[in-house]
């Protein structure tokens, strides 16, 4: 095994135990995946984050197939789908975190952006968040779904369900998914209160300066 490779694993077992120390991932719910040159790290299935061996995350090659470890999550799919659309993604972090699949379980939300811009840093690390449709666990038009939104999002909402967030290290997409929980937080904290979001102008702005493409 690289060096690089154990230190990913370690890194997976460090941002898990976070995680679950944190309440953002109840009993053996969300996964955590880092690409690798040689396929991919998943968590395995019926796995707790809170309690992860770094031996024995499963490593998938490209087509999904198991080469090594636990067997791997049920919804190593959607990492699948994600990291084919996304060349330049290197992790994923799936969780079923309160406050987002609290908002993913809400009635007329915008399909195509389901947050307001409320804050810098959600506009920065998420961009517009896609409501990908409600699917039953394991069905394979979830993946099709999915794949036709992280084209262009680096991010999306699974309908009464969770977040899938990417990033280009295991840092950025743990801390975007952060970002995207406090975001739905604080959606849900307004939501009887008159809110002033970033504006179209001060969007542009962050898009001009910090070269995002939204
Ligand atoms: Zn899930």
């Amino acid at each position: 095994m690289s060096a690089d490779e154990h230190r990913l694993r370690e890194k997976i077992v460090a941002f898990g135990q976070s995680l679950f120390a944190r309440g953002l991932s109840a009993g053996s719910s969300g996964n955590i995946s880092v690409r690798l040159d040689d396929g991919w790290l998943l968590t395995p299935t019926n796995a707790c984050l809170g309690t992860l061996d770094p031996a024995r995350l499963s490593k998938l090659d490209d087509q999904g197939r198991l080469l090594s470890g636990d067997p791997p999550s049920k919804e190593a799919f959607l990492h699948r789908a994600m990291y084919e659309e996304r060349a330049g993604a290197r992790a994923i972090v799936h969780l079923h975190a309160t406050h987002s699949a609290a908002v993913s379980c809400m009635h007329g939300l915008d399909h195509d952006d389901c947050l307001p811009p409320l804050t810098a840093y959600f506009v920065m690390k998420i961009g517009r968040l896609p409501l990908v449709p409600y699917y039953r666990p394991g069905d394979p038009a979830l993946a099709d779904a999915i794949r036709g939104r992280a084209r262009r999002h680096c991010a999306v909402l699974l309908a009464n369900h969770g977040p899938v967030v990417s990033g280009t290290s295991l840092e950025a997409a743990v801390y975007a998914t952060e970002e995207l929980e406090e975001t739905a937080k604080l959606f849900l904290l307004l939501r009887n209160t008159p809110v002033r979001a970033l504006d179209a102008a001060q969007i542009d702005e962050l898009r001009r300066v910090f070269g995002l493409d939204l």
